[in-house]
């Protein structure tokens, strides 16, 4: 069995003994004769495999006890539209932050329900950089702040968290949740969709603080209210169950390997791999400011963008899928969530040097 090194920016690569332990489990889960896609999300089994995903998301991420963990469905581009219904309370305007694709997204959906403030972009750079917190322009009466940490398509992630005062911070973190340390309390509310370094696509988990739940618009659907979720442990409905179960063996994974210190230690040593050949190279470019750069998604463009094929051909030959850039931006991109090993940058960085000295 031969895997192949994958950049894919989501659903992206997994830690091998992840799926390798999902396997193992696959036809009989610990004794119970079942697999766990075949289990009553009710039952004493698959109760105790959420609850513990919970539990040790709780402790990977040190989640105070007044904040909620949901495991809800449609993807974080649902929670662009839940975020307004349920935050608004009442208010007329939010404010957000306009960084790339993921933040304009946001802030189109967020459109059809409220005022929207654009209080910072970096679009006069075509979203390379992300704006200084000096630079926001923030209405003391927003109903909440709404960033995205870490731009997937952009490849721009924010080192530093906002400091909001009284205004609950939103942010995205898609693309990089697990990936560092982080200061939940800071927050009023954090959602990422699990398939970039999470687990599966189909689970999407939102952390809320519990003073924010329970003020939707009128007329809200019961399932895209948080309360509906809170109160029932994300078991209102029939949850995701072979997702959550698959993102609690990443999060257990994590905790073996040292837990979000380390994996922020190795995500920024393979990051320096590839931003030091980038930046000394005379045939890759990086468009994005370097303080700004994302440990995650690594985009970089060929000086001679007609070889990109052959490029991306090459890299094929070699194992390495999933490294064309997004279509609205072109080049490459090289996605470096926490699941892909040192070996698979310095692969690919080895054949980019490779590359440059044949055509460079
Ligand atoms: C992938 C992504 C989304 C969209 O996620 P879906 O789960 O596909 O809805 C939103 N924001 C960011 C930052 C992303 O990377």
């Amino acid at each position: 069995m031969a895997r192949v090194i994958n950049f894919s920016a989501g659903p992206a690569t997994l830690p091998e003994a992840v799926l390798k332990q999902a396997a193992e489990e696959m036809l009989d889960w610990h004794g119970s004769g079942q697999s766990v896609m075949e289990m009553s999300h009710r039952g004493k089994e698959f109760m105790s495999i959420a609850a513990q995903a919970e539990a040790d998301l709780r402790e990977l991420m040190g989640i105070p006890a007044n904040y909620k963990v949901l495991f809800l469905q449609g993807g974080a581009s649902l929670q662009f539209a839940m975020i307004p219904i349920n935050l608004l309370r009442g208010k007329t305007g939010a404010d957000y932050v306009n960084t790339g694709e993921w933040a304009k997204k946001a802030i189109k959906e967020a459109k059809q329900y409220c005022q929207v403030n654009v209080v910072a972009s970096s679009e006069d750079r075509s979203f390379t950089y992300a704006p200084a917190q000096a630079d926001w322009k923030l209405n003391k009466d927003a109903a909440y702040v709404h960033y995205t940490a870490n731009e997937t398509i952009g490849g721009v992630e924010f080192h530093w968290t906002p400091e909001m005062g009284d205004v609950p911070l939103v942010c995205d973190m898609s693309s990089n949740i697990l990936s560092r340390p982080v200061g939940v309390s800071k927050y009023g509310l954090i959602y990422a969709g699990a398939q970039k370094n999470i687990g599966p696509a189909g689970l999407t988990i939102a952390i809320v603080r519990d003073d924010l739940i329970g003020q939707t618009l009128p007329k809200t659907p019961v399932m895209l209210d948080y309360k509906t979720h809170a109160e029932n442990e994300s078991m209102y409905n029939t949850p995701p169950t072979y997702g959550i179960y698959i993102a609690g063996l990443v999060f257990q994974w994590i905790k073996q390997n040292g837990g979000l210190s380390a994996m922020h230690q190795r995500n920024q040593e393979k990051a320096a791999l590839l931003y030091a050949f980038l930046d000394q190279s005379q045939f890759f470019v990086s468009p994005v400011a370097r303080a700004d750069r994302s440990l995650m998604n690594v985009p970089f463009t060929l000086k001679k963008a007609d070889l990109d094929e052959e490029f991306l051909k090459g890299a094929k030959s070699r194992s390495m899928i999933q490294l064309k850039g997004h279509r609205s931006v072109g080049g490459m991109r090289a996605s470096i969530y926490n699941a892909m090993p040192v070996e698979g940058v310095r692969t690919l960085v080895d054949y980019m040097k490779e590359f440059e000295a044949k055509h460079g």
